[in-house]
C-alpha cells in the first residue's frame, strides 16, 4: 500500500517525465516561437526546472553560455534566421512544447497547501520582505546567503502552493562583479544591466514613499517565480532627485544614512505598494531586520484608523513574523534616533507615534538616551513569531536579546528557531537527480513538504555511485579550468604558466571546496595557518588533494578582501601551487559547479558566528561530505558523533567530520571573541588532523575493485541523512505549520 502510494506520488510530481512527448508538434513560425519563448522566459520557473531551459539552450548553445544562461538575453540576441532554423528542427519544437506544457501543469496542479491548509486557512496571504533575492545567476539581485535563502524560500513556496508574495527592491547595478588584480587585490566592477533582458515586468502601479521631507516616487515592478510574485520597487526615475534615484542603484553600497533610507523604501514603500496593488497580507514576514519599517508602517496604519497604541501594537504583533540571521551583536543595523525620526517623520505623524514610543520600540533599554535605533530590536518588539535559523542560532539569539525583553534567563526570551534549508531542484545537478531516481527509485525533486525519499540513497550501488561522483568531479574540473584560464589570460599570465596550472587540476584527485562570502568570521585562510603541514597533505603525488576556493568580500570590507588576497597568494605559493585554486566571481553558477563537484565541503567559521550557513546543505545530494566547525546547521546535520571519544575519533561522525571539539555545548562568548589566535590555531590543528588521519586516508583506501568502500559508505550516509530535512520545502512547511494559523 505504502509503496503504491509513493509511486503515484512520484508520477504526479514528475513534471519532467509527464510531458515527454512522442508526437512532434506541428511547425510554427519564428514569430510564434519568439512569443512562446518570451512567455516561458518571463516566469523564473525555468530557473529550477531544466525542462523549461532546454529550448533556450537548444536555440543557441553559445549564446546561452555567454549570457549566463539568461533566456531573455539569449532570445534578444538570437537572429530571425536562428529562430527560423530552430523552428525547422523537430527536436526544438518538441522541447518548446514540453516546456510550455510542463509550466502550465506546474501552475495548475494541486499542491501541499491545497491539501493541508487551503480549507482551514482560507484567505491567508503572506507578504515576505527581504532586501535581496537570489533566483538565478543571470538576475544579479543578490550578494550572498541571505538572498539565496530568500530565493529558495520563494521557490519552495511556489512548489508547495503557499499564498505568498514577496517584496524587495530592484537594483539597477545589482551586486558588484569581482576580479582579482595581479597581486590578488579585489577589483570592484559595476556593470549596467539591460532591463529589457531581465525577467522583470511593470505592474503599471507606482507609489509615493515619504522619506524625510520628500515623497520619493517608486515604480512597482514584478518578477514571477513560479506561482510566487515578487514586487520590486525602483526609484531610478527621471522625476526623482539624483540622491533618491540612488536608493535602488545597488545592494548595500552606501553610507549608513543611504542604507537606512533604502530600508524605509523597502519597509514603508513596500507596504504602500501592496496597498496600491490591492494585496492585503494576513501576515508579514520580515526576513532580517532590514524590513523592520514595514511593521512601523502597519502600526501607523492601525493608529490612523483610531486604535490605541496598545491595541494597534497587539494587532501588528499578531500579524508579524520575524526571522533573524545575525548571531553577532555588532552585525545588527543601528541608526541614530534623530536620523530615523527625520526619515520616518511622515509615517510617524500619520500614526501619531511619538518619539518616546519609537524609543521604546527600538531600544533594548528604552531609558538609555544614548542607545540608537536597532532594526532588530524593532522587529523583536513588533513581531510575535520570532525565530533564528538553526537550533544553535536560536540558543545564541535568546542569550543575545535578554535585555531587549528585560529578563535574566535566556529561556524567558521568546525566540525559537526554524532551521534553514535549500531548494533542492535549484541546486541539484540534473545528472545527480537522474542517478538517484534510477538507482534508488525516488524523485529527489518531488514537491513534498516532509520528504523521506532521500533515506533510500543509502542503498545505492557503490560502483554506480562512484561513477556519478567521477562525472560530477570531472565537470567541475572542466568548469574550473575554463574560469581559471579566462582570469589568468586577462591578468596577462603567460601561456606556459596557464597550461601548467590547468594540467595540475586532476579529475581524480580528492577535491575539497570552500566557497562563501569572504566575511572575516568565515576565516577563508584558516587552512593556511601552517603552510608546511598543509604542503605535506596536498603534496603526496600518490594521494593528491586539491582545494578550490571561491568567494566575494563586501566592497567595503577591507578585512574580507585581505583574506581573498591571502587565498590568492596561496595559489602561487611554491609549496601549494597546482593544489590550491581560487575562482573569480562567486555567484550561483560557480556555487552550483562547486557543490556538485566537490568531494568534501569545508566550513570553518568562528563559532557561533555562522547563523546557519547553507552551502554545505547543497553537497550531500551530490554525494559530497561536510567537514565543518560545529556551527550553524551542522550540529543538527552531523550524525554519529561520539562526544566521549577522544582525539580525532571524537570528531568523526557517520556522515561527515566536525572540526574542533566534538561536544555540542552552548557556545561561550568569551571563547568566540577572546583569544582569537589560540582559537584559530586550535581549529586549524583539528582540521589538519582530520585531513591527515581520516579524510585523505579514507578517500585513497581502495579495494581490489578500485572503489573507496568506507568513503562511499560515508558519502551515502551524507546523501541519505541531510537533504530530506535541510530543504526549503521542509522549512517553508515549518513556517506555515507553526506561524500561519
Ligand atoms: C549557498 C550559497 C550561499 C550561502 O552559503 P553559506 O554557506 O551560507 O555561506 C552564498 N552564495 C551562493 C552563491 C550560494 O550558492
Amino acid at each position: 500500500m505504502a509503496a503504491k502510494k509513493s509511486i503515484t506520488r512520484l508520477k504526479a510530481n514528475s513534471v519532467h517525465a509527464a510531458h515527454r512527448r512522442t508526437v512532434v508538434p506541428a511547425p510554427i513560425t519564428a514569430d510564434e516561437a519568439r512569443t512562446q519563448l518570451r512567455a516561458l522566459a518571463m516566469n523564473l520557473w525555468w530557473s529550477w526546472n531544466e525542462v523549461a531551459r532546454r529550448p533556450f539552450a537548444a536555440l543557441d548553445p553559445v549564446l546561452w553560455h555567454a549570457t549566463k544562461h539568461s533566456p531573455l538575453a539569449t532570445l534578444a540576441s538570437a537572429s530571425a534566421a536562428t529562430l527560423e532554423a530552430a523552428c525547422a528542427e523537430p527536436g526544438f519544437r518538441l522541447a518548446l512544447a514540453d516546456a510550455r506544457a510542463a509550466l502550465a501543469t506546474a501552475m495548475s496542479s494541486r499542491t501541499w497547501w491545497d491539501e493541508e491548509h487551503a480549507k482551514s486557512n482560507a484567505g491567508a496571504q503572506i507578504a515576505y520582505f527581504c532586501s535581496e533575492y537570489a533566483i538565478h545567476e543571470s538576475v544579479q539581485q543578490y550578494s550572498g546567503g541571505l538572498g539565496v535563502l530568500a530565493g529558495d524560500h520563494l521557490k519552495s513556496a511556489s512548489d508547495l502552493g503557499v499564498p505568498l508574495v514577496a517584496v524587495g527592491l530592484y537594483y539597477r547595478h545589482g551586486y558588484y562583479i569581482q576580479q582579482f588584480a595581479e597581486d590578488g587585490t579585489t577589483k570592484v566592477l559595476y556593470p549596467v544591466y539591460d532591463r529589457a533582458t531581465m525577467p522583470v515586468a511593470e505592474t503599471g502601479v507606482s507609489i509615493e514613499c515619504p522619506i524625510g521631507d520628500r515623497k520619493v516616487r517608486a515604480k512597482v515592478l514584478f518578477m514571477d517565480v513560479g506561482r510566487t510574485r515578487v514586487y520590486l520597487l525602483d526609484t531610478d526615475l527621471a522625476e526623482n532627485r539624483p540622491e533618491d534615484r540612488l536608493l535602488t542603484e545597488g545592494l548595500y553600497k552606501g553610507e549608513p544614512e543611504l542604507r537606512m533610507r533604502q530600508q524605509v523604501l523597502l519597509g514603508v514603500g513596500g507596504m504602500l505598494a501592496l496597498r496600491a496593488l490591492g494585496v492585503k497580507p494576513s501576515k508579514i514576514h520580515l526576513n532580517e531586520g532590514h524590513a523592520a519599517f514595514a511593521a512601523i508602517e502597519l502600526l501607523a496604519e492601525f493608529r490612523a484608523q483610531g486604535l490605541s497604541h496598545a491595541e494597534a501594537l497587539k494587532r501588528v504583533r499578531t500579524r508579524t513574523i520575524f526571522t533573524t540571521h545575525t548571531p553577532v551583536a555588532a552585525g545588527h543595523d543601528r541608526y541614530g534616533i534623530d536620523m530615523v525620526l527625520s526619515a520616518l517623520r511622515e509615517t510617524l505623524a500619520k500614526g501619531g507615534i511619538s518619539r518616546a514610543e519609537l524609543e521604546t520600540l527600538s531600544r533594548e533599554r528604552p531609558e538609555d538616551a544614548k542607545e540608537p535605533v536597532c532594526m532588530t530590536v524593532l522587529c523583536l518588539k513588533l513581531a510575535e513569531q520570532i525565530n533564528g535559523v538553526a537550533k544553535l542560532h536560536g540558543v545564541v539569539s535568546r542569550d543575545m536579546w535578554k535585555s531587549a525583553y528585560g529578563v535574566k534567563k535566556s529561556k524567558d526570551v521568546p525566540i525559537g528557531h526554524v532551521t534553514n534549508g535549500i531548494h533542492v531542484s535549484t541546486w541539484l545537478d540534473p545528472r545527480a537527480a537522474e542517478f538517484w531516481r534510477d538507482a534508488c527509485g525516488f524523485d529527489p525533486r518531488a514537491a513534498t513538504a516532509r520528504n523521506k525519499g532521500w533515506k533510500r540513497a543509502a542503498a545505492a550501488d557503490p560502483a554506480a555511485f562512484w561513477a556519478m561522483r567521477t562525472t560530477l568531479r570531472t565537470s567541475l574540473v572542466r568548469f574550473a579550468r575554463e574560469r581559471l584560464a579566462r582570469a589568468a589570460e586577462r591578468r596577462g599570465e603567460g601561456p606556459m604558466a596557464i597550461d601548467e596550472m590547468l594540467r595540475s587540476l586532476d579529475p581524480n584527485a580528492l577535491t575539497i571546496g570552500f566557497a562563501r562570502r569572504f566575511a572575516t568570521y568565515k576565516r577563508a585562510p584558516l587552512l593556511f595557518t601552517d603552510v608546511e603541514r598543509l604542503a605535506k597533505i596536498v603534496g603526496d603525488s600518490k594521494r593528491p588533494v586539491q582545494f578550490i576556493f571561491a568567494g566575494k568580500a563586501h566592497p567595503r570590507d577591507m578585512g574580507g578582501q585581505a583574506y581573498a588576497r591571502k587565498v590568492f597568494e596561496m595559489t602561487r605559493h611554491p609549496a601549494l601551487r597546482g593544489r590550491v585554486f581560487l575562482i573569480e566571481e562567486y555567484d550561483m553558477e560557480v556555487g552550483r559547479a562547486l557543490v556538485s563537484g566537490c568531494d568534501v565541503w569545508l566550513n570553518n567559521p568562528i563559532r557561533p558566528h555562522e547563523a546557519s550557513g547553507t552551502s554545505g546543505m547543497k553537497c550531500p545530494m551530490h554525494g559530497g561530505i561536510n567537514c565543518s566547525i560545529l556551527d550553524g546547521w551542522w550540529p543538527e546535520g552531523i550524525t554519529g558523533l561520539d562526544p566521549k571519544a577522544r582525539g580525532v575519533k571524537g570528531m568523526i561522525g557517520t556522515n561527515g567530520w566536525a572540526i574542533g571539539r566534538a561536544d555540542d555545548e552552548a557556545f561561550n562568548e568569551a571563547d568566540a571573541h577572546g583569544a582569537g589566535e589560540a582559537r584559530d590555531l586550535r581549529d586549524a590543528a583539528s582540521l589538519y588532523e582530520l585531513l591527515e588521519k581520516s579524510i585523505v586516508a579514507e578517500f585513497y583506501e581502495r579495494g581490489r575493485d578500485g572503489l573507496p568502500k568506507k568513503w562511499i559508505k560515508r558519502a551515502l550516509a551524507s546523501a541519505s541523512t541531510v537533504p530530506d530535512f535541510f530543504s526549503t520545502h521542509r522549512m517553508v512547511a515549518d513556517y506555515v505549520d507553526r506561524y500561519i494559523r
